[in-house]
């Protein structure tokens, strides 16, 4: 999908805009979720176009020192990973030596860029934010984030100069995408998996940005790796905040049908892995971890089983995920990674018949009906699966509102108990028939 960014210095609004962007949406996703973990990222629709937000401020909201190296790479962030950028610029302070520094940055950029003036909320306001046009950026769009005026024009030209995206590729072999944070081995892996070049079957190169989709044919199988690892190498902005490492993670993994998360086995499984790992969740696409660097722990017959138990209260309740030990130096189990990739691929595209998930599931349901509520009985009628790409079930019921989030786990459990669904979120609906 596309992507959208906001840049601007501190202070000046922007998460006020994002989080009036997203929360309808959220509350939705977290409904479903049970977990929202990051408030920089998250996806709205306007007119039936849906799209993600990054909030690039990030971590450095609210200090006042900002330094302008931020700033520049915020800016490089959105420029290097949004398909359209909404500066914003706040009318109280007027022009400031910051916003020219980033309007100079934006000015230089193919992407389209929307001059937002914050804070106006009067006439005298809207009088005043001329004085942005010395920014050299163009016309500019007027709003108040705290009430929500203007934001709707704003949509409506961010809706209409997104570019349609090709979601259709040409052929149907898995998208892997390989995340993690700096240094946990994304670059040892797909060295150690691909060797050179000379396993390169295509290279689809992008029209405006560098190919992050390439063909390979390994091990027997054909699948689309999305390296972002290379590029990133090549960036201005090394990846030392965290903020900017897991935003830089975004487009490949709402680009992927599974994302191969590589941690550092010397490290644990930390914040950083967490939130990388939530964001695959939260987009909905299959995922395998993989433990690396294996060969540098130490190791007695309970090292995995223990290190295993660790991802998996870390994970809860989505304990299903694949985890392999790998070394990307060694080579150690570098087939069975990608293996487990393609079964994950394989778990996630299944659609399973409507007759016979309506025998099974029903039967089921029967047995443990979901709980009366206030006197009133739940019944439940019938169920399918979405045409999706990710496994999607709808249940019909007479009072799906008084349906909880405990029987909709128990249902999601079942649905992973008699089908393979492993290292597949599972989402399950409750409608009104
Ligand atoms: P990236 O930032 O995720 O792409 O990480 P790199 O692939 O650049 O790896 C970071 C460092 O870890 C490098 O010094 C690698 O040589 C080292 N490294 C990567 N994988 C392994 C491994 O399996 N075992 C050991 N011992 N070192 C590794």
């Amino acid at each position: 999908g596309n992507i959208v960014a906001i840049v601007g210095r501190p202070n000046v609004g922007k998460s006020t805009l994002f989080n009036r962007l997203i929360q309808r949406r959220e509350a939705i996703v977290d409904a479903v979720s049970g977990v929202t973990r990051d408030r920089h990222y998250g996806k709205t629709d306007w007119n039936g176009r849906e799209f993600s937000v990054i909030d690039t401020g990030g971590y450095v909201v609210g200090s006042d020192d900002i330094f302008e190296a931020e700033i520049d790479k915020q800016v490089e962030l959105a420029i290097d990973e949004a398909d359209a950028i909404i500066f914003m610029v706040d009318v109280e302070s007027g022009v400031t030596g910051m916003d020219e520094e980033v309007a100079h940055l934006l000015r230089q950029v193919k992407k389209p860029v929307f001059l937002t003036v914050n804070k106006v909320d009067n006439a005298k306001r809207a009088a005043d934010a001329v004085e942005f046009y010395a920014l050299g950026l163009g016309d500019y769009y007027t709003i108040a984030s705290t009430n929500g005026s203007g934001t709707g024009e704003l949509l409506d030209a961010i809706v209409a100069a997104l570019p349609e995206k090709e979601e259709k590729v040409e052929d149907d072999l898995p998208r892997f995408a390989v995340v993690g944070r700096p240094n946990a081995g994304k670059s040892s892996f797909i060295n150690a998996l691909i060797g050179e070049d000379r396993y390169i079957v295509t290279d689809i190169a992008g029209t405006t940005r560098d190919a992050i989709d390439t063909k390979y044919n390994r091990f027997g199988f054909d699948f689309n790796l999305i390296d972002t690892a290379g590029i990133r190498k090549k960036s201005k902005v090394k990846d030392d905040l965290e903020f900017y490492s897991v935003m830089r993670s975004v487009r490949a993994i709402e680009y992927s049908d599974v994302c191969i998360l590589i941690i550092d086995a010397t490290r644990g499984f930390e914040g950083q892995d967490q939130n990388i790992f939530w964001l695959a969740e939260k987009n909905k696409k299959g995922i395998v971890i993989l433990v690396n660097k294996w060969d540098l722990v130490e190791k007695d017959t309970h090292t995995t089983k223990e290190f295993e138990a660790m991802i998996r209260r870390e994970t809860a309740p989505f304990t299903d995920v694949p985890i392999v030990f790998i070394s990307a130096l060694t080579k150690q189990r570098i087939f069975k990674a990608i293996e487990t990739a393609v079964e994950v691929f394989e778990n996630r595209k299944q659609k399973i018949a409507t007759s016979k998930l309506n025998e099974t599931m029903l039967e089921i349901i029967k047995l443990n009906p979901p709980p009366a509520y206030k006197g009133k009985y739940i019944k439940i009628k019938y169920c399918m699966q979405l045409p999706s790409p990710t496994p999607q079930f709808v249940f019909f019921a007479n009072l799906p509102q008084y349906v909880k989030e405990p029987y909709k786990r128990f249902i999601e459990n079942k649905l992973r108990e008699i089908y393979n669904f492993k290292g597949v979120p599972v989402v399950v609906y409750f409608r009104k028939k």
